[in-house]
């Protein structure tokens, strides 16, 4: 059973599914060829590909193009259905930093025939996640940086309020399509500058100076 650590704190919460949202900064959806979308993209990763800030990210045999894809994790702390944006608000508990790693070789593959991202992305390793912190501690005002750095050099650095979709606006959303439940993790897309990595490589992350991560590639 995979579980959020609260920074600070000696609480855990277990993680139930992991909801993430793609081409959620313009400059990403142009990078990879793709177009802005009217409605954000939606897909699942299991918790059991979750990891922690400081284990290893295992590159599958079965690709040779891992990208890295740094993003602002939003924690669940109630069942939701159909939120409206004062309920998406309110389920908002806590937040996190996460790489939503990915095999581009695969997932490209799957976009030309049409298949689902699957493979691409539920992989064991493919979730490294941080510790959270929670809302109440921490008034996110989306002007903070989100940062990836491989062996130091900076990959991908954006400010939060480059998302099209604003964390409220996700989760309503998000609960407009499927129960949102208490536990639940959502993914809310990566900013440009996404990126092969490969053994030995040392990923290092942060949002503003509140969170922070980091990760090898073995
Ligand atoms: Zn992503």
């Amino acid at each position: 059973m995979k579980k959020i650590t609260i920074k600070n704190t000696k609480t855990k919460i277990k993680v139930g599914k992991m909801i993430c949202v793609g081409r959620n900064f313009a400059d990403h959806a142009k990078e990879l060829g793709n177009e802005v979308p009217a409605k954000p993209v939606v897909f699942i990763k299991p918790a059991s590909s979750i990891i922690y800030s400081g284990e290893k990210i295992i590159q599958p045999k079965f690709s040779d193009n891992l990208h890295h894809e740094v993003e602002l994790l939003l924690l669940i702390g109630k069942d939701i259905k159909d939120a409206n944006i004062r309920n998406a608000e309110e389920a908002i508990i806590g937040y996190g930093l996460g790489l939503d790693m990915t095999l581009r070789d695969i997932q490209n593959e799957a976009r030309k025939k049409g298949d689902p991202w699957t493979v691409a992305k539920c992989f064991d390793t493919s979730a490294v996640i941080s510790e959270f912190i929670l809302k109440k501690d921490y008034n996110l005002t989306l002007d903070e940086e989100i940062i990836l750095k491989v062996n130091n050099n900076i990959r991908q650095k954006e400010k939060l309020n480059k998302m099209l979709f604003k964390p409220i606006e996700i989760v309503e959303y998000i609960s407009s399509l499927m129960t949102i439940e208490k536990g639940d993790v959502i993914f809310t897309g990566t900013p440009a500058g996404v990126g092969r990595v490969v053994q030995g490589d040392v990923l290092t992350a942060s949002i503003g100076d509140i969170l922070e991560l980091n990760c090898e590639v073995i």
